[in-house]
């Protein structure tokens, strides 16, 4: 396990054309997602080291609900509802208990499947971008 400290955590409405958009009640350009590959497939979650928790509760702010606080601190509770290759609440841990898989698997992931692909094709459908080829 890895501590990659990159990410935003942001709430994501998926739709059915493969965008999601943000549901802060702002206006905002839609932001591609998962492209319909299911979230369960993918392994990316916070884990918790409890013996590291110190309980300050700054993981509580993250705005997918991914976790629920109990007597013994945070818990994760909704690990799929956490945001694909964000790790701020690991970053802003104060106790630095919580990891996060190597972000390299998800890369491997995300060109294994064309995610990428996927997302730019959306990009040049929806006339957001002009079609140019991946590098
Ligand atoms: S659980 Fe952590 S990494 Fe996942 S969305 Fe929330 S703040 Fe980001
Ligand atoms: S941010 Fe870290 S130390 Fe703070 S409550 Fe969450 S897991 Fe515990």
């Amino acid at each position: 396990m890895s501590a990659h400290r990159r990410g935003c955590p942001r709430r994501f409405d998926n739709s059915t054309d493969g965008f999601a958009s943000y549901s802060d009640g702002k206006e905002h350009d839609q932001m591609a997602w998962l492209t319909g590959f299911p979230r369960e497939k993918v392994d990316w979650f916070p884990t918790i080291d409890p013996e590291k928790c110190v309980k300050c509760g700054i993981c509580m702010n993250c705005g997918q609900n991914v976790f629920a606080w109990t007597q013994e601190g945070a818990r994760v509770v909704r690990p799929y509802s956490c945001v694909v290759g964000c790790q701020t609440c690991a970053n802003l841990c104060l106790g630095n208990a919580i990891s996060f898989p190597d972000i390299r698997t998800i890369r491997e992931l995300y060109r294994r499947e064309g995610i990428w692909a996927k997302v730019k094709k959306q990009l040049e459908e929806s006339g957001k971008l002009k079609a140019d080829p991946l590098p």
